[in-house]
């Protein structure tokens, strides 16, 4: 059984709110940590990789102790057409040793280890359990402070301090007024296929040393002319393949992102490296994608917002930054503890902090790219499909002369759409597909 009152309650054990729970209960805070699932990561779903630099700040030589999948060592794009595709990679061995680069997981295993460590630390973890709303007390004229949480069941539990970490949805942040109403166009959704196969088969497939993993990233066919992107991640005995597109455009397309999936495994590349594969799981998913203009207030009287709750996500990065801001959170709520005064004058720290980090100047600088997406949809498509046609072009052998050949390459090209707009495009694409 819990407390009634705690030094600080966490709402969401993800990768945010486990790490804030990690780093308070270290600095002997009573915590209580809440999450509506059964267990941490029940109801959590990416790609994906986390990334061995930042987690190794949370948890230092955490590849020894953390239920990880493969370390990856081969990062590949894929720009596709309906019956071709042009391939772009790169592997790196070095990547298959300490400190690694990123790792594949599969996110039920991991926040559970990853809640478990908060909990060792001293976090009164409480499972499926749901917080509805938060608990105000008037606090000097025209101020009020969060003191707590009312669950599901009508119970209060009060706090000092309140850190919201429960992820996209937001709900709870939404009702505090700390965060705008998120429109389609704010963000993406994915669906993701677990497929089962053996470990020697996958290996011999893609091509991989014992326990090395991979990462394919596409680009143009798998979201119909969405902005969006296709991805597969190689696991220890599993394959995750996903698609996912901006909502608004895929409304707008009449596009259904369970259907992309359908029409991806299809796809002939696909069909050989899934071939006999069983499907173990569908998941799905949004991603907050609003950028640094949709940023929410991140502390007020009492209470302080981490990670996707926070739209805290850059490319594909979003646990590294869930867990640093939730590290973050932590150092913030130590020193109003010290300091006995958890106003938002004490608070306004956490927000310097993350405006100090390297991922809020990442995404201030991607609110430019985000934008010209926004601007020309169909770019991603238009070169998949042109490099495709022109590799097509090169690499057929036909009786004429080889310069004819290029030129009428290039002619494509230039019939296609102006010549600065294509290399606009692919340079604005070099930026984006880097995300895997
Ligand atoms: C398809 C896809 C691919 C991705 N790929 C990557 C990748 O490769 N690498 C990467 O770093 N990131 C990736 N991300 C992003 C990453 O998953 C998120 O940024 C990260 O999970 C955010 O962590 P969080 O702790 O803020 O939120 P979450 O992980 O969403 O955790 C929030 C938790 O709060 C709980 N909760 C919510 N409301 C309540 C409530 N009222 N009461 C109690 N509990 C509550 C939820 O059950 C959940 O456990 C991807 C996301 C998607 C969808």
């Amino acid at each position: 059984m819990g407390n009634d009152r705690y030094d600080v309650i966490i709402v969401g054990a993800g990768p945010a709110g486990s790490s804030a729970a990690y780093f308070c209960a270290k600095n002997n805070l009573s915590v209580a940590l809440i999450e509506r699932g059964d267990f941490p990561g029940s109801k959590n779903m990416f790609g994906g990789v986390i990334y061995s630099k930042p987690t190794s700040i949370i948890i230092p030589g955490f590849w020894e102790k953390a239920p990880l999948e493969r370390a990856v060592t081969r990062y590949i794009l894929w720009l596709m057409e309906t019956d071709s595709v042009v391939e772009m990679g790169f592997t790196g061995f070095n990547f298959a040793k300490p400190p690694y680069n990123t790792f594949t997981v599969i996110r039920s295993r991991f926040d559970r280890w990853f809640a478990e460590q908060a909990v060792t630390a001293g976090s009164h973890l409480m499972t499926s359990t749901l917080v509805e709303a938060l608990i105000y007390k008037k606090s000097g004229l025209n101020q009020k402070q969060v003191t707590g949480v009312i669950l599901e069941d009508g119970s209060k539990i009060y706090a000092d301090l309140i850190i919201l970490a429960e992820g996209a949805m937001a709900d709870l942040t939404h009702k505090a007024g700390m965060r705008q109403k998120i429109t389609a166009d704010m963000l993406t959704i994915y669906v993701k296929e677990i497929l089962y196969l053996p470990k020697e088969i996958i290996e011999a497939r893609f091509n991989l040393e014992k326990n090395e993993g991979a990462v394919i990233g596409m680009i143009g066919y798998p979201t119909a002319g969405a902005i969006g992107k296709g991805g597969i991640w190689i696991n220890n005995d599993t394959i995750s393949l996903t698609v996912g597109a901006y909502l608004n455009q895929l409304n707008k397309k009449g596009l259904n992102p369970y259907q992309l999936l359908q029409r991806l495994k299809k796809h002939p590349k696909v069909v050989s490296l899934i071939d006999g594969a069983k499907t173990i799981q569908y998941q799905s998913h949004i991603i907050p994608k609003g950028g640094y203009k949709s940023i929410p207030e991140f502390y007020n009287n009492g209470i302080l917002i981490t990670g996707d709750a926070g739209m805290l996500i850059s490319g594909r990065h979003g646990t590294d930054i869930a867990m640093l801001s939730g590290k973050y959170a932590a150092e913030t709520v130590i020193q109003a503890k010290t300091k006995g005064d958890f106003t938002k004058k004490i608070l306004a720290g956490y927000e310097l902090k993350l405006k100090n980090s390297f991922f809020m100047k990442n995404m201030k600088d991607n609110q430019k790219r985000g934008s010209y997406y926004k601007n020309h949809p169909d770019s991603d498509y238009l070169i998949s499909q042109f490099i495709n046609k022109a590799a097509y072009k090169y690499f057929r052998e036909e009786m004429e002369n080889q310069n004819k050949k290029i030129e009428e390459i290039l002619t494509q090209l230039k019939t296609m759409q102006p010549i600065s707009k294509s290399i606009t495009d692919f340079y604005q694409g070099l930026w984006n597909w880097r995300v895997f």
